[in-house]
């Protein structure tokens, strides 16, 4: 079973203000002709403090944006450039969010209230700053079915429609409008830091780093690690290990983010920014999810790759602060960082401990064997075989040397796994779109939640110390 997140004071702390004059810039939200709440976190409004509210006051903070109390007196859009299928792009910022509010968990995280779709700002270049309804859906269903599977991941936290008609090239248009807001652990990029070596802002790259450091803490390189005392070394090395996890975490998903950019790499490592994502039918490393993705930059056996690139930026950039000794330490940790993380979500995801590394890679190896041979997705693979059952031949071998861990929830007694796949998500939003019937995505997401119950307590994300 799965404990729900820890229900904590309101504990406003927005930290982003000490360096608010030259990362971001005061922004107003739109005025929306219409506010209809379509989804709030029950789950995570409490986590922070927030579960009292009214859906009133839900509105009028998660829909006009009244500001919260002793937090940002006025919405910040981010300043960061990034490089977009590998093309660096200085144009881009915060086009169409802003960062609304900080505050501490339980444990003493901070975390970030973020917004999409809230309006226009100095970044929106030609765009319209809004988010289309369906795109709000899409979000929520990703969230959920990640956080379900143990990855980290950021939280819809609130949906609301907002009345206008939007144009857009890839749904049938006009289209409906809605505001996000997701709960995030931190909005710093690998784009953020790139834009201060292009502007060869140094004092603020430095500055950016200890702000890091301080509130995104996490574990010394290891005792060997070159300048293991620089500061710059210190959050690479928190990077390698975060952008490691996340890129095990989205192969041991079966998730295709599908816009690996630079400016979506969050410097906590947690998964954000949810577009055209895809998740596997079959188990098929050239799957790709973004239709404007033609040569498959982003397919889903590329993504470690992906990530590591963009681990890469991240060290380019900070060496108007540092010797590359030290970055390339750090960055050369990724491989053993991701072999590390995919065994341990790997066995996660199947219910096992036990084994070693070598076990699991060859567990692992098996699995992929088994995906192919047999024309399964990773969804019917890990339910079919949760705790080890119903294998036999090389797959059985290779569990030898695992206990299942051991758990009695009825989802395993389900006639079929959970899935969200492209089929299911039209149907969701399609029953919204030509019915108002929102019943099959409430639906959707408390079966979601049910099966994050019976995965039990997710691997604790790598590279944090709270
Ligand atoms: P994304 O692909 O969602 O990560 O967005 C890349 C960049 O385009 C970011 O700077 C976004 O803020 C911006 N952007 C995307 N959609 C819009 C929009 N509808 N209006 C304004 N900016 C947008
Ligand atoms: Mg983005």
């Amino acid at each position: 079973m799965r404990a729900e997140p820890q229900p904590a004071p309101y504990s406003p702390d927005p930290q982003i203000l000490e360096l608010a004059d030259w990362l971001a810039v005061p922004v107003r939200a739109a005025d929306f002709p219409m506010h209809e709440l379509r989804f709030r976190n029950r789950r995570w409004d409490r986590a922070i403090g927030l579960g009292e509210l009214s859906d009133e006051q839900w509105i009028a903070h998660f829909g006009r944006f009244e500001p919260l109390p002793d937090n940002l007196p006025q919405p910040l859009a981010q300043r960061y450039h990034g490089h977009q299928f590998r093309v660096y792009n200085p144009e881009i910022g915060d086009g169409r969010g802003f960062t609304f509010a900080q505050m501490r968990d339980a444990n003493g995280r901070l975390l970030d209230l973020g917004t999409k779709g809230s309006g226009l700002t100095p970044f929106s270049r030609t765009a319209d700053g809004r988010l289309t309804l369906k795109g709000a859906v899409r979000e929520i269903l990703a969230t959920e079915m990640l956080e379900a599977l143990g990855t980290y991941t950021s939280k819809t936290f609130s949906v609301i429609e907002t009345g206008e008609e939007l144009e857009r090239g890839d749904e049938p248009s006009p289209t409906r409008s809605a505001v996000l807001v997701r709960l995030s652990h931190s909005h710093i990029r690998i784009g953020t830091f790139q834009r201060l070596a292009v502007l060869e802002e140094d004092e603020h790259m430095r500055a950016l780093v200890d702000y890091c450091l301080a509130n995104y803490p996490g574990s010394p390189p290891p005792e060997d690690a070159p300048g293991r005392d620089e500061p710059a070394a210190q959050l690479m090395h928190q990077a390698a290990e975060r952008l490691g996890d996340l890129a095990a975490s989205y192969m041991v998903a079966g998730f295709v983010h599908g816009v690996l950019n630079s400016d979506n790499m969050n410097i906590t490592g947690e998964s954000f920014d949810y577009g055209p994502w895809r998740w596997l039918p079959l188990w098929d490393p050239a799957f790709t999810a973004a239709y404007f993705d033609h040569g498959g930059l982003y397919a889903f056996g590329r993504q470690p790759e992906a990530i590591h690139w963009n681990l890469a930026q991240l060290a380019i950039a900070l060496r108007r602060i540092s010797e590359p000794e030290p970055l390339l330490a750090a960055y050369n940790r990724f491989g053993e960082c991701y072999t590390a993380a995919m065994a341990r979500r790997f066995c996660w995801r199947l219910g096992l401990t036990g084994g070693d590394r070598d076990d699991a890679i060859r567990l692992i190896e098996a699995a992929e064997r088994a995906m192919r041979e047999g024309r399964l997705g990773p969804d019917a693979f890990f339910f079919a075989h949760r705790g080890g059952r119903g294998t036999e031949g090389e797959l059985a071998d290779a569990l030898a040397p695992f206990e299942p861990i051991v758990d009695e929830h009825p989802y395993w007694s389900d006639a079929a796994p959970q899935t969200i796949l492209i089929d299911e998500v039209e149907a969701n939003w399609a029953a919204i779109a030509e019915r108002d019937d929102w019943q099959p995505l409430h639906d959707k997401v408390t079966a979601l939640r049910r099966m994050g119950d019976a995965m039990g307590e997710p691997p604790a994300p790598a590279g944090h110390s709270n």
